[in-house]
C-alpha cells in the first residue's frame, strides 16, 4: 500500500483512518475530561463545565448529549442560585447501571452489588471452609458474584445494566492476562482468574486485581482518601498488604507487583514468611502475631480479662474481643497491641520516608483496633520519619473497614467507564 500523499492534495484512505482515528481518540478524552470533572463539581451547568474544561460550549454540549444517551449523565434540576437565568444542572446518573464486585479472602469470599454512584445495594460474606479445595473457593466466589448480578437485576431501581465484574484477590495478579501468581496466605499458584470470570461472565469487562490496590482505589474515590495526591495504603489482617494511588491512579510498577510492602525485609534473622523468606515486615504484623502475643502472655501466667471472654479456648481469640479487653484496661490486650503498632509504625516511617505520600490509610481486621494502633503509629513516625516527609503524611483510618476491597473493585470498573466512557457503553 502507498504511503506517498496522493497527488490531488486530497488526504489518502490511509490518512482519512488515521484522521478519524484521531478525532475519535480526542472525543474519548474530551468525554472523559466531561465525566472526571462532573464527578468532582456536580451538580454543575454546561456552561460551568465548558468554562473549567476550557473546551467550547457547543462540544460541551454535544459531548454531554452523548453522555445522556450512554445514561452516564443525568439532569437534576434548574439551579436558581446566582445572576441570570437559572441553569440546568448535571451530575453523573447513579442508575447508570450495577457493578458487582467480589473478593477471595483467606477463609472467607465476600462480594457487594452497587450502583454508579457506589451505594451498597446488597452486601454477603460467606466462610470458605478450611477444607476447601481451589476450585470449590472459586466456584463459591461465582456463585456469590451471581447472586449478587440477580439482586441488581432485581434491585436497583431504573438501572438493571450490568457495568462490569471485579474479583479482588490476596496475592500477585499479572495485569498483562489476570492470571493469579502467586497468593501467599492462599497456598495458591498460577490461577487464570480474569479467564475464569471472563467465561462466567462473558457479556461485560472483568477485573482481577490484589485486594491491597483494589481497597486504596476504593478509598481514593469513595473513602477516607477522597482529595489526596499521594495515598499509602497499608492493611493488616492475615497478612500485611500495601498499595500506592498517585493521582487516581493505582501504582502498579513494571509487571502490577508493586507495593509488596509487607514482604519487605526487615529482621533479617527473623521468622520465616510465607513467601519464602526471612524476616518480612508481614512475620512481625497481622492479627496472628497478635494473638501470639496474648497467648504467650497468658502461658507465662499474667492475668487477663480474654481468657474469661473466651471461656479459656484461646483458639476463639478475634482482634473484636482483644480490641474489648484493650478498652477495660487489660494489659495482656494493651502490650499485645502496644508490640504490633511499634512493628507497624517502624514500617511506615521508612515508606513514608521512602514515598512523602500526603496520606497514610490503615486498613484490614487490625484497623479494627486502629484507636490503640494509629497512637502508636504517629509516634513511631515522629521519632523515625525525616520531619518534612512526617509533617506531610497524615495517617487516618480507612472508611471501608472489612468491604474495603470490594467497595475497591466497584471503584475500578467506575474508573474504567470515566476514562473511557464510550468505548465502555459499546461494551456493556
Ligand atoms: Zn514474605
Amino acid at each position: 500500500m502507498s504511503k506517498l500523499p496522493s497527488l490531488s492534495g486530497q488526504p489518502t484512505a490511509q490518512e482519512t483512518q488515521y484522521r478519524t482515528g484521531d478525532q475519535a481518540l480526542v472525543r474519548e478524552i474530551n468525554l472523559s475530561l466531561i465525566m472526571n470533572r462532573l464527578r468532582e463539581h456536580a451538580p454543575i451547568s454546561r456552561a460551568a463545565l465548558a468554562e473549567i474544561t476550557g473546551l467550547n460550549k457547543s462540544t460541551v454540549s454535544s459531548l454531554i448529549n452523548e453522555l445522556i444517551d450512554h445514561q452516564f449523565v443525568r439532569e437534576v434540576g434548574l439551579s436558581s442560585a446566582g445572576i441570570g437565568r437559572p441553569s440546568m444542572q448535571l451530575q453523573l446518573n447513579p442508575q447508570a447501571g450495577f457493578i458487582v464486585s467480589g473478593e477471595i479472602g483467606i477463609g472467607f469470599v465476600s462480594v457487594v452489588c452497587a450502583n454508579f454512584a457506589a451505594e451498597v445495594i446488597w452486601r454477603y460474606k460467606a466462610k470458605v471452609q478450611p477444607e476447601s479445595s481451589q476450585q470449590e473457593t472459586i466456584d463459591q466466589a461465582l456463585a456469590l458474584l451471581r447472586q449478587a448480578i440477580a439482586v441488581g437485576r432485581e434491585k436497583c431501581e431504573g438501572c438493571d445494566r450490568l457495568l462490569g465484574v471485579a474479583l479482588a484477590v490476596p496475592g500477585l495478579v499479572d495485569q498483562s492476562d489476570g492470571m493469579l501468581l502467586f497468593a501467599p496466605n492462599l497456598s495458591w499458584e498460577n490461577v487464570p482468574l480474569k479467564a475464569i470470570l471472563k467465561e462466567a461472565f462473558p457479556e461485560v469487562p472483568v477485573f482481577v486485581e490484589n485486594e491491597a490496590n483494589m481497597a486504596a482505589l476504593g478509598e481514593y474515590f469513595f473513602g477516607a482518601a477522597q482529595g489526596y495526591d499521594e495515598v499509602l495504603y497499608i492493611s493488616a489482617g492475615v497478612g500485611l498488604g500495601g498499595a500506592l494511588v498517585r493521582g487516581g491512579q493505582v501504582v502498579r510498577g513494571k509487571t502490577g507487583f508493586a507495593s509488596e510492602f509487607g514482604h519487605m525485609t526487615m529482621y533479617p534473622d527473623g521468622e520465616r514468611c510465607n513467601c519464602g523468606n526471612v524476616g518480612c515486615w508481614e512475620t512481625c504484623v497481622s492479627q496472628s502475631v497478635v494473638f501470639r502475643q496474648v497467648r504467650r502472655a497468658i502461658d507465662e501466667g499474667k492475668p487477663s480479662v480474654l481468657c474469661g471472654m473466651v471461656d479459656n479456648d484461646l483458639d476463639r481469640l478475634t482482634v473484636s474481643l482483644i480490641v474489648d479487653a484493650a478498652q477495660l484496661g487489660d494489659q495482656v490486650a494493651l502490650q499485645a497491641l502496644e508490640e504490633v503498632g511499634h512493628h507497624l509504625g517502624v514500617g511506615i516511617a521508612s515508606l513514608v520516608n521512602a514515598l512523602n505520600p500526603d496520606l497514610v490509610l490503615f486498613g484490614g481486621i487490625l484497623s479494627v483496633a486502629g484507636n490503640f494502633l494509629l497512637p502508636i503509629v504517629e509516634l513511631e513516625l515522629q521519632q523515625r520519619a525525616l520531619r518534612w516527609n512526617a509533617n506531610a503524611a497524615k495517617v487516618a483510618l480507612a472508611r471501608h473497614g472489612f468491604y474495603a476491597s470490594v467497595v475497591g473493585g466497584v471503584a475500578m470498573v467506575y474508573q474504567t467507564i470515566l476514562s473511557q466512557p464510550s468505548n465502555a457503553a459499546s461494551v456493556i
